[in-house]
């Protein structure tokens, strides 16, 4: 990253506006420069229609994030398609591309690494490195929609990282993504997924902005979700449960719930009675998935007879439930696992 430089692609109209309006230039410079970023302009000389007095003076000011991409793998079984980018500074971070009948979507990192340490994610092991910028959040819908050569209507904030704990650039990246002058996703098409960290999810809900909040739930019990998340140990499931439905009466919008099953820890009949009786009274959906196996943990997925059963418990108690599969499982698409085994083969040679 350019030292003294600014980050111009993390930047709302507005606040381009404000700088044009600083050094004597027309506001609607703000718009065209947000349409060149937006549209994948990786240099100021190609904002043609710009001065090349005014290109020069950004250029002298500002400096403009496009990642570098050094993997991509196609999965032969389910049609997505993961990127592994390197980014200014040689750190490495993961976006996955599902492509759907209703539209594409796009699962983009939120930071390099993690400092969460749930005991079954491969993006934690080597602890957080850093939080990304706005821009490099968005550079992952822009590159890999260019790269797909189709425009992406969904984006999910489930890559790597946990995006509550990089607040101020994920709610920067989410009024910046939905901008009608920039790419314009449409703010009911993104979802965003959390480990639970309740004070930032209050926060979340004061900026109504419509997106699908989804929770990592993974237990429906204090003992069984502690061992699993080590943010449980700070909030446990019932004030967790407790936020959650204030924010669905602040927003109206229904939380979902993430559910890894793994064998013989979280799947038991006793884990979706207690489920069950949990989330009975919200209306949420559960969404069930059987656990990608990582190299850094023994844990196992669920059979899918369990997988199954679970399932029907919940259903037979007014759950609403999906048991979705683990998409890409031929390409490491469970997050962090390219990034893992990339920095693992590195260190090899
Ligand atoms: N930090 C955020 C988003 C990142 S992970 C969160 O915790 O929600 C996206 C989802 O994948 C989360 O539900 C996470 O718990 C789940 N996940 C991580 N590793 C997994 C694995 N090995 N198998 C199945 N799901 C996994």
């Amino acid at each position: 990253m350019m030292r003294n430089k600014r980050d111009i692609k993390s930047m709302l109209p507005a606040e381009l506006e404000e700088y044009f309006s600083i050094v004597g230039e027309r506001a609607y410079r703000a718009e065209q420069v947000f349409r060149w970023l937006h549209s994948g302009a990786a240099a100021f000389c190609e904002m043609t229609n710009l001065p090349e007095t005014l290109r020069e003076k950004l250029n002298g000011e500002f400096y403009i994030t496009a990642p570098e991409i050094v993997d991509k793998q196609a999965s032969q079984s389910d049609g997505s398609t993961k990127y592994l980018w390197r980014l200014s500074d040689g750190s490495e971070i993961e976006s996955v591309v599902m492509e759907h009948d209703y539209g594409n979507t796009v699962c983009v990192s939120t930071q390099v690494g993690c400092r969460m340490g749930c005991v079954f994610c491969a993006s934690t092991q080597g602890g957080l490195v850093r939080n990304l910028a706005a821009s490099e959040i968005l550079d992952q819908v822009l590159f890999s929609g260019k790269e797909l050569g189709e425009k992406l209507s969904n984006v999910v904030l489930m890559g790597i990282g946990e995006p509550l704990d990089n607040f101020s650039n994920v709610t920067q990246f989410l009024k910046i993504v939905t901008h009608p002058s920039g790419i314009c996703v449409g703010a009911r098409h993104i979802s965003l997924s959390t480990c639970g960290i309740i004070e930032n999810i209050d926060k979340l809900a004061d900026y109504d902005i419509q997106l699908t909040l989804t929770v990592s739930l993974h237990a429906p019990d204090d003992e069984t979700r502690s061992l699993l998340m080590p943010i449980n140990r700070a909030n446990g499931v019932g004030k967790l449960l407790d936020t959650c439905g204030e924010y669905f009466l602040k927003t109206g919008r229904r939380i979902s719930y993430e559910y890894a099953m793994i064998e013989g820890v979280n799947d038991t009949h006793r884990h979706a009675e207690e489920l069950a009786r949990k989330l009975k009274k919200t209306g949420s959906h559960v969404n069930l998935i059987p656990l990608s196996k990582i190299a850094e943990s023994p844990l196992k997925a669920s059979s899918s007879e369990n997988v199954r059963m679970f399932a029907e418990y919940l259903m037979k108690n007014g759950i609403n439930v999906t048991i979705r599969r683990s998409l890409g499982g031929d390409i490491s698409a469970s997050c962090g696992q390219l990034r893992s085994r990339h920095k693992c083969q590195n260190n090899r040679q």
